[in-house]
């Protein structure tokens, strides 16, 4: 006989993660699979920040700062060996596009929807400090603004969740593809490669958590279904073998004005990232030569005492990309909102999709999948508090804490 689970989650990124954590915590029997490994794509190659966002007071995204403010708070305390304070530093030159007032405005407004978290004070850093700067170019710098957020092991973050599911009563099925789902009144029949051998397994309810490959798993649900239209945004980061800096600087890009990051990294520094439109998803996203010298380029104008943009790619230890997934917009991508949207159809009433969103706000979105979940099969005995369960690094996996001093 087939396995009958209440909750099949598809995907271990932070999403199916999350979603597998809440609603093993709410009573409810889950099977998580990835075809690949916890952690192992979009989520585990992220900028690792958890973060209100200060960009997207630019385009006015006030709610989702808010509450991605809030989820920091959230997670600073549920995961402290995994999510740590860091210090942002923002340099203001001469031509900056964002001048001192700009900047001072938002840290305020910043400050403001983090509702009085001590995270949430900023200051002028006084010249004096400048030369503490890792190297920071002085020419034509005219303020430094430091203020704070958080960092995270993105990989061992999806793990830790996923250990703390297990620990709840769920499965976690990695080198699992679903391969089909038959959706019919009661639930849904699924078909799955698993390590190589088919397996058939039916669950009341399906969660798409499948990230950039949303769509793709749609794809394969009988009888067919809607999806949305998406554009698939590639971010790419390189890793450099230079001692990390004390805090991470939040550049502005000479070529087009975007924010760049230059993060310490494991004893190392990481700069990125980039955003590359992608027509497909055909192959393994990887970092362009394009992408590449944007990044050096940026680092060797505001680290001049590191070389030439030629003498910098000797340096380069590493690089990784990940794929956003972004509502299609007419025009500009890059400016679309980064909310988590969830896509349900009414022919398909056993099945939701979660399209997008950020690393940092997955506790929201695994509760408004959670609310849909007890809509469907009602509510079940309560296993667990998840607003008080503290997350571990999972067994055998690293720990950021000590790796990071
Ligand atoms: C470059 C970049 C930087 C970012 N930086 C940040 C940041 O600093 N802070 C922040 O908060 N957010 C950030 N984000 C956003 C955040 O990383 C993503 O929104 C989030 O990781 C998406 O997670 P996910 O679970 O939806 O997708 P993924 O992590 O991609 O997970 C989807 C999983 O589904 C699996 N899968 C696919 N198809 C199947 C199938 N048929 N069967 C079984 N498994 C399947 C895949 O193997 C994969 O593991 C960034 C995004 C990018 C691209």
């Amino acid at each position: 006989m087939s396995k009958h689970v209440d909750v099949l989650v598809v995907g271990g990124g932070i999403n199916g993660v999350g979603v597998a954590q809440f609603a093993a915590a709410a009573g409810f029997s889950v099977l998580l699979v990835d075809r690949g490994e916890i952690g192992g794509e979009t989520s585990g190659n992220s900028s690792k920040l958890i973060h209100g966002g200060l960009r997207y007071l630019e385009s006015f995204q006030l709610e989702l700062v808010r509450k991605s403010l809030g989820a920091r708070r959230d997670l600073l305390a549920l995961a402290p060996k995994l999510v740590k304070p860091v210090r942002f530093y923002i340099p203001i030159y001469r031509h900056s596009q964002r001048g001192a007032l700009t900047i001072r405005a938002g840290l305020s407004l910043y400050g403001l929807l983090s509702e009085f978290d001590p995270l949430g004070r900023f200051r002028k850093v006084p010249r004096s400090e400048w030369q503490n700067l890792d190297g920071l170019a002085t020419e034509g710098l005219e303020a430094v603004f430091q203020y704070w957020d958080a960092q995270t092991d993105d990989r061992l973050l999806c793990q830790a969740v996923a250990h703390s599911a297990n620990l709840l009563g769920a499965e976690v099925w990695e080198q699992s593809q679903v391969v089909g789902i038959r959706h019919h009144g009661d639930g849904c029949e699924i078909e799955l490669l698993r390590q190589g051998q088919a397996q058939q397994v039916s669950a009341a309810l399906v969660v798409n958590a499948c990230g950039p490959w949303v769509n793709e798993l749609l794809g394969c649900v009988l009888p067919p279904t809607t999806s949305l239209a998406i554009d698939w945004v590639q971010g790419s980061h390189l890793l450099l073998d230079i001692a990390p800096p004390g805090g991470i600087m939040y550049l502005e890009s000479p070529v087009d004005k975007r924010v760049v990051f230059v993060m310490p990294w494991y004893g190392k520094t990481l700069v990125g990232t980039t955003e590359t439109l992608l027509e497909s998803l055909d192959s393994k996203p990887e970092i362009t030569e394009a992408e590449r010298r944007y990044l050096l380029a940026l680092y060797s104008r505001y680290f001049p005492n590191a070389g030439s943009t030629e003498a910098l790619a000797g340096k380069i230890c590493g690089s990784f990309c990940g794929v956003r997934v972004l509502p299609k917009v007419n025009g500009d991508a890059f400016n679309a909102p980064r909310d988590t949207l969830m896509h349900t159809n009414v022919s398909h009433p056993r099945l939701l999709s979660i399209y997008g969103g950020k690393l940092t706000t997955f506790r929201a979105s695994s509760d408004e999948v959670l609310n849909w979940i007890k809509t469907q099969l009602g509510s079940r005995p309560v296993v667990a508090d998840v607003d008080k369960l503290i997350l571990h690094a999972a067994p055998s996996r690293d720990d950021f804490a000590s790796q990071t001093g």
